[in-house]
């Protein structure tokens, strides 16, 4: 069973990708932008991320795959590295390994030119720094 800050960051990756939120199986696309802000994850991301906490995450799966957000909450399930782009993907916990990732469709994938995709916590971290040390500046 993955856990809901490893499913967060599963969808924060592709939609730095520019892969959808396939909602109610295909009614809605749900890409927010930004999907990071200020070193977190943006308002539109957590509004986005309530949606599919509503529905349970029933019908709700990333563009190009097909296991839904509840299947990847329940045992069984597992979020894994692809063995060939090192992007998050729903495994399964047992049995065959997947070989599936949604970066079979995306082009020119891995490409180490462009930036990697980030997750919101090194980055808070390193903002909280320069935040302290601005804060020291302007006190002193
Ligand atoms: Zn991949």
């Amino acid at each position: 069973m993955a856990s809901t800050q490893n499913v967060k960051l599963y969808l924060a990756y592709w939609f730095q990708l520019g892969k959808k939120l396939v909602l109610a199986n295909g009614r809605e696309l749900l890409l927010p932008k930004p999907v990071m802000e200020g070193g977190r994850y943006s308002r539109q991301f957590e509004e986005c991320w309530q949606k599919i906490a509503d529905l349970e995450g029933k019908d709700c799966y990333l563009e190009g795959t097909d296991t839904t957000i509840q299947s990847l909450l329940s045992p069984g399930w597992d979020i894994y590295p692809c063995a060939r782009c090192n992007m998050p993907i729903a495994t399964v916990e047992l049995g065959l390994p997947s070989i599936f990732c949604p970066c079979s469709d995306l082009l020119y994938w891995p490409n180490l030119e462009l930036p990697v995709p980030r997750s919101p916590v090194s980055t808070n971290n390193h903002l909280t720094r320069i935040k302290h040390r601005l804060d020291n500046h302007k006190s002193s």
